[in-house]
């Protein structure tokens, strides 16, 4: 049961009487897990990175979207919540992932988030490269069964193999399609655009179950539009959403492994965001942000935001059975 207002949340530091570049340095300055005896929503970073395929630095991704996240506030006034409020959210700190072998980084991320949901309602990872989604969703299936996944991302992720290896950032959808993780037919895609390997690559990834929303549709189709096509496309079934920063043009996103230009605004991703509310979010990560390709933290500030309307949403479907 998610806790209310009475029963005293531990929320963010007040920023009034710290400042914000002081204190420490959690997911929008919440407590850690070890500081509160309940947790609703854990806010957990993978750093892992070494199934990327170009740009390597996704692994410290999570130490810079907790930077990006100090300057958040506690009420969103978009989605009309508190959510620091209305849910314990908490930041459970990092998995020790082992950055040498990639079978061993997937036992140790089912290992680590079984551990972690324990004792925390849900989860939501900050990134470390794509290739975690797939360890996410088999835990998650074991506990959901199957799962409609709402990606946003510049890339399919759903390619077979990269120099034989079967397991990468690019392939994680494929494989969890492949496992029966997925509710087929119940995945989309938004924000697809760029250079394909074949023309075949898309109707593969139809056949795996999933449909495309481009980022071309988003200056097209009104937003409504594609947020019904989403509620459509979802049903009832569980919601994981997974968030690759590199949805964002890279104007908004330059620090990321594999921009592709001509991408979403910041503005564009977050009203997307804030329409998905009353789906039944299992569980949601934010991927792919590279520090070292980041300008003025402006890759970091949008994760942070968007890792923010994910908790909002979160918060708003609080009394949902999981
Ligand atoms: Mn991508
Ligand atoms: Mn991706």
């Amino acid at each position: 049961m998610p806790a209310n207002e009475s029963e005293g949340n531990v929320g963010p530091v007040d920023a009034t009487k710290v400042p914000r570049f002081a204190g420490l340095p959690t997911f929008a300055r919440l407590p850690r897990r070890e500081d509160v005896d309940r947790c609703d929503v854990a806010v957990l970073g993978m750093p892992f990175d070494s199934g990327t395929s170009y740009r390597p630095g996704a692994r410290f991704g999570p130490e810079s979207i907790r930077a990006g996240s100090r300057l958040l506030r506690p009420y969103n006034p978009g989605l009309d919540v508190s959510p620091f409020e209305t849910l314990q959210v908490a930041d459970a700190g990092d998995l020790a992932i082992n950055p040498f072998s990639i079978d061993d980084a997937i036992t140790d991320i089912e290992n680590g988030l079984e551990h972690v949901l324990q004792t925390s309602t849900r989860v939501i990872t900050l990134g470390g490269d794509h290739t975690i989604a797939l360890p996410i969703l088999r835990v998650l299936n074991r506990r959901h069964g199957p799962i409609a996944v709402v990606h946003f991302d510049a890339h399919l992720d759903t390619w077979d193999t990269y120099f034989g290896a079967r397991i990468t950032h690019g392939t994680p959808f494929r494989r969890a399609s492949e496992e029966g993780l997925l509710a087929r037919g119940n995945c989309i895609h938004l924000g697809i655009r760029g250079p394909l390997y074949d023309r075949l690559d898309l109707s593969r990834d139809s056949d795996l179950g999933f449909m495309v929303r481009p980022a071309s549709a988003m200056g097209e189709v009104h937003h409504d539009q594609i947020l019904a096509e989403i509620r459509h496309r979802v049903g009832s079934w569980p919601v994981y959403v997974s968030v690759d920063i590199d949805v964002l043009d890279p104007g908004f996103a330059p620090g990321t492994g594999t921009p592709e230009p001509g991408g979403l605004t910041s503005r564009e991703l977050l009203g997307l965001l804030r329409g998905l509310t009353g789906l039944p979010i299992i569980g949601a990560d934010v991927v792919e942000v590279a520090p070292a390709y980041d300008h003025a933290e402006i890759t970091a500030l949008a994760a942070a935001h968007v890792t923010y309307e994910l908790i909002s949403l979160m918060a708003l479907q609080a009394d949902v059975p999981l």
